[in-house]
Order: structure tokens, then sequence, then C-alpha cells
């Protein structure tokens, strides 16, 4: 046997282990077709069926109201930091566009939208290093903005949205690529909500796009079809040949997620998670949270040590034990524990071991 493994990466990020069985023992022969899921067309009866079952199941586990629109699109999470401003600025002949800058994915998606919108950054936590979610207040919500774009779990810092702006008449444009089916929402108070794959779902290179439907209506002539909702709505995603073994995993995802007792019970397990490294990191001296105690992630637990060259013999002794990628992004440092959905208990368990054992022999 080869040892236990525990994937700590940020993206692409562990599968449960059932799914990865399923499709190991799937991939050859799709029921019984006797050829692989990867090889069957994306317009065939057998994919058509793995399409609505994915969709039906993303209804039934998050209570999705019905005037949304489930779609997948190319080009993973990013692609949409464009797709947003080329759908959604002409709601207004200003095509103003309010941001806020509380990560590094967050000021991309800024960035990437100015070209099509007029792009508006509203606030920031960048002079304190992402450490927290600026105080948003309503009074820099303008109403006549075509959208408020937020990026609703920060994956390099740690930190999230615990309680979602009331943007009255703006529509609120999510990104949560990191934390899409970990906690329960009311999907309502959002216009659109988009997350790449490969974090908590699946595969990377493709995202899901939740949007509500009056929003398909504002893409100029010049937006190519696969950027566009409204486009894409019709052919319930099939414009173009789509990664058909992509949404075979996210059916598998779902379907896991549902056994497991659905969000609600996801939720409680991934807060117990998290509440275990954040005791341990709040009770020692020795680590220190990166994230502000209010705003903390309970997909990505972010802590630095007192010195650079502890923090690399953490990650590398950590490998040696079994804790896979625990080194934090390239650009921020320190370290980060990804403990999306399919991280068992006894991952995090192994690592708490870990770190008190670290500690004691390094503190
Ligand atoms: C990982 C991540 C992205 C980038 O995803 P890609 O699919 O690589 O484009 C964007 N936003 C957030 C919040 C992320 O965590």
């Amino acid at each position: 046997m080869p040892q236990q493994v525990y994937n700590f990466g940020a993206g692409p990020a562990m599968l449960p282990t059932e799914v990865m069985q399923q499709i190991q023992e799937e991939l050859l022969d799709y029921k019984g077709m006797g050829v692989s899921v990867i090889e069957i067309s994306h317009r065939c009866a057998e994919f058509d069926e793995i399409l609505s079952r994915v969709q039906q199941l993303f209804r039934e586990l998050t209570g999705l109201p019905d005037n949304f629109r489930i779609l997948f699109m190319h080009g993973g999470a990013r692609m949409q930091f464009a797709a947003v401003p080329l759908n959604l600025a002409g709601r207004v002949a200003s095509r103003k566009a309010l941001y806020c800058e509380t990560g590094n994915f967050a000021k991309v998606a800024a960035k990437d939208a100015a070209p099509f919108a007029a792009v508006k950054t509203i606030i920031s936590s960048a002079d304190t290093g992402y450490d927290r979610i600026p105080q948003l207040s309503s009074e820099l919500i303008e109403q006549d903005a075509a959208y408020l774009h937020i990026t609703s779990n920060n994956t390099l810092y740690g930190t999230r949205w615990n309680q979602f702006p009331q943007t009255g008449a703006v529509p609120l444009v999510a990104d949560m690529t990191s934390e899409l089916l970990s906690r329960q929402l009311d999907f309502s108070q959002f216009g659109l909500i988009f997350a790449g794959l490969q974090k908590n779902l699946g595969p990377a290179g493709m995202a899901m796009v939740i949007v509500r439907e009056d929003l398909l209506e504002y893409a100029g002539d010049q937006v190519p079809p696969l950027l566009n909702y409204k486009q894409c709505a019709k052919d319930n995603s099939l414009t173009n040949t789509t990664n058909t073994f992509a949404i075979y995993v996210i059916r598998l995802a779902l379907e896991w997620l549902k056994k497991q007792g659905g969000i609600a019970a996801i939720e409680a397990r991934n807060e117990i998670k998290s509440d275990m490294l954040y005791k341990l990191i709040d009770s020692s001296d020795f680590y220190q949270g990166v994230a502000h105690r209010e705003h903390r992630s309970t997909m990505n637990v972010t802590f630095r040590l007192p010195s650079e060259a502890l923090e690399e013999r953490f990650a590398s002794e950590a490998e040696k034990n079994g804790l896979y990628a625990l080194a934090g992004h390239r650009s921020v440092g320190g370290l980060r524990a990804s403990i999306y959905n399919p991280m068992p208990l006894s991952g995090v368990e192994a690592l708490v071991d870990f770190m008190k054992k670290f500690a004691a022999n390094n503190g």
C-alpha cells in the first residue's frame, strides 16, 4: 500500500475518493456502451441524461429559484472575468461596473473587465495584504451601475464574505470558484454566480455560471457566441462541443454531495474542519493566522510561521508525511490548507497532529 496522501492543494484540488473510483470503474465502458464518456457525442442521449441530471441535482441541492439558468462555459473562472462585463455592462448606457478588491482574483477580474466596462473599484483591502473584507457602506453601491462584482471566497488569503452586500437594483455578481456548494446560500440575493470547476467540483478548464434570466438580454452583437450567456442558455450549453468528461465528473461530485447529506451537512462538516485548524492556530504562539477572525474562510486556512525558512521546512516535512501542497500561493507566501468539500475529517486531523508535532520540535 502506498502512503495515504491528503491533498491540500488550492486548485486543481482533491476530489472524493469514491468519485475517482467510479470514474476509474466506468472509464472504458460507460453504462455498457463499450465506449468511454470521453468518447461519446455531446449530443447523444446518454450525455443528455448526464447534463440534465447535473442541472436537476444542482437545483435540488441548492434550492435554486426557477428564474435562474445553469450554464457550462469554457475557459475556467477567468474567462468569466471578461464574459461578465461583455454580457452585463450593457445594462446601463454608462457601462459602469463596481468591483470590490478583496484579493488577487478580484483585482484581475477588474483588470480583465476594464476593456468592456467602466470599471470602478469601490473598496480594497490591498493596504493590509487582503487580510479582511473591507466595510462596504451602502452609499458606495451606486444604483446606476450595471452590476457589483465580489469574490465571495478569497482563495489566496483565506478570507470570505460572511454577509453579502444588499445591492438594491444593482445585480450582485459573485465569483464563488473556491466555495460553491460549501455553504447554504439564498441564491435570490445574486444576479449571477460563477465558479471554475477545479476547486469543489471537477476538472479545470470550465466554469459553471448561474444567471438570473432577466440578465440574459444585455450582450452586444460583438460578443462571441461562446461568451454570450443568452446563446449559451438557448443552446443548453451545447453551442459547440462541451467537455463531456468534466460535466460527467460534476455529476458524480453532486451525487456524492447528496449522499453526504447535502449542503447543510457538508457546511457543518466544513465548519468543524476549519474550526479545528483555527483553534490550533489561535491557541499557539508558533502559528499566526493571516485572515481577520470575522472574515475567515472555511475553505482556505492561511497561516504563517516565525520565519520563511521554517515555513519551507514545514511544507517539505509535511509532504514527507503525506500532507501534500501546503505552501501558500507563490505571490503570497506562508502556508495554506485548502480543505474543500471532499477533504475528509481524517485529513484535517492528520494535519493538526503534524502541526502540533512540528511546533513542539521547532518552537
Ligand atoms: C482559482 C480561482 C480563479 C481562477 O480559476 P481559473 O479556472 O484558473 O480561471 C478565479 N477566482 C477564484 C476565486 C479562484 O479561486
